[in-house]
């Protein structure tokens, strides 16, 4: 079985002990040979409440940092993503309308970017737009929080991960240029469920991360290695098989390196250079 000699890091995944498996899922993981995560909150009814508050987005941040430290004793390094994910956006904007809503999802970015600060989380997300068919009203109010996290971000010189639509070149520019009027470097840019377009990325600045599939790293590998992988493990009894599972990152990453698609080096370069270079932080390998 695989041995923790490489890093391998799943740069996206949600753990819900309410509704899916928690730490088991982690372990399913590690056994699998992956040693780090980042655990990325979900919603706020995930956690069982109802209405958008700022207490719920501060219980929904501290129970995905306690949830990371639970993770952490089982030898796991944790590296924790906190935002407003699109979804609970979009709700929150039927539910409350525009401005209060605005309102209370910068305050939740604010809140994310004081737990960044001090030490205890490393980015904010997931932010951005929908991934299903919006109104423009929506995708308007949207874009306003994604800027107001990117200039944060850049305030405090912090990645964003980005959750959006499936986008083909041109979204890469679109995010890269809006990153930088927010004075955000787009350097500082991780496109979630990205697709497989390493050139582009890379031209853009922003840092593609990959779902974990063979054929969908064995495309960005004709690219280049300027990636991160993830599983985008939802963690939901009620949804099991929408993504991959939590073993995918080390399973696929192994299995490549193991029939020769990609060298040792490589693997250091996709599971911690490129996370080191876009999150400005350190991996102990
Ligand atoms: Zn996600």
């Amino acid at each position: 079985m695989a041995t923790a000699t490489f890093p391998l890091t799943d740069n996206h995944i949600h753990i819900d002990e309410l509704n899916g498996y928690g730490l088991d899922a982690v372990k399913k993981f590690k056994r699998a040979g992956g040693n780090t995560i980042f655990l990325v909150n979900k919603l706020t009814k995930d956690m069982g409440s109802s209405g958008v508050t700022l207490e719920n987005f501060h219980r929904l941040y501290e129970k995905t940092l306690a949830l990371g430290e639970r993770i952490e004793e089982l030898g796991i390094k944790v590296f924790t993503v906190l935002g407003v994910h699109p979804a609970e956006f979009h709700f929150m904007l039927e539910e409350i309308g525009r401005v209060e809503a605005l309102q209370i999802a910068k305050d939740a970015v604010d809140l994310a970017c004081g737990f960044i600060e001090d030490n205890k989380a490393v980015a904010l997300g997931e932010l951005g737009r929908p991934h299903y068919e919006v109104s423009k009203d929506v995708i308007d109010a949207c874009h306003e929080l994604l800027f107001y996290a990117f200039k944060k971000a850049g305030e405090i010189d912090c990645a964003v991960q980005l959750h959006t639509e499936s986008i083909g070149e041109s979204g890469f520019y679109e995010f890269s240029e809006l990153a930088e009027k927010a004075g955000l470097s787009s350097n500082r840019v991780v496109k979630h469920f990205s697709p497989p377009f390493i050139e582009v990325a890379s031209k853009t600045g922003i840092m593609p991360s990959l779902i974990s599939k063979r054929v969908n790293i064995l495309e960005a590998l004709k690219e280049g290695k300027r990636f991160l992988m993830e599983s985008d493990y939802i963690d939901d009894r009620r949804r099991s098989g929408a993504v991959v599972g939590p073993k995918s990152v080390p399973r696929v990453t192994l299995n490549l390196l193991r029939e020769g698609f990609i060298s040792e080096e490589d693997v250091y370069i996709i599971h911690k250079e490129n996370i080191e270079e876009v999150y400005g932080i350190d991996i102990e390998f």
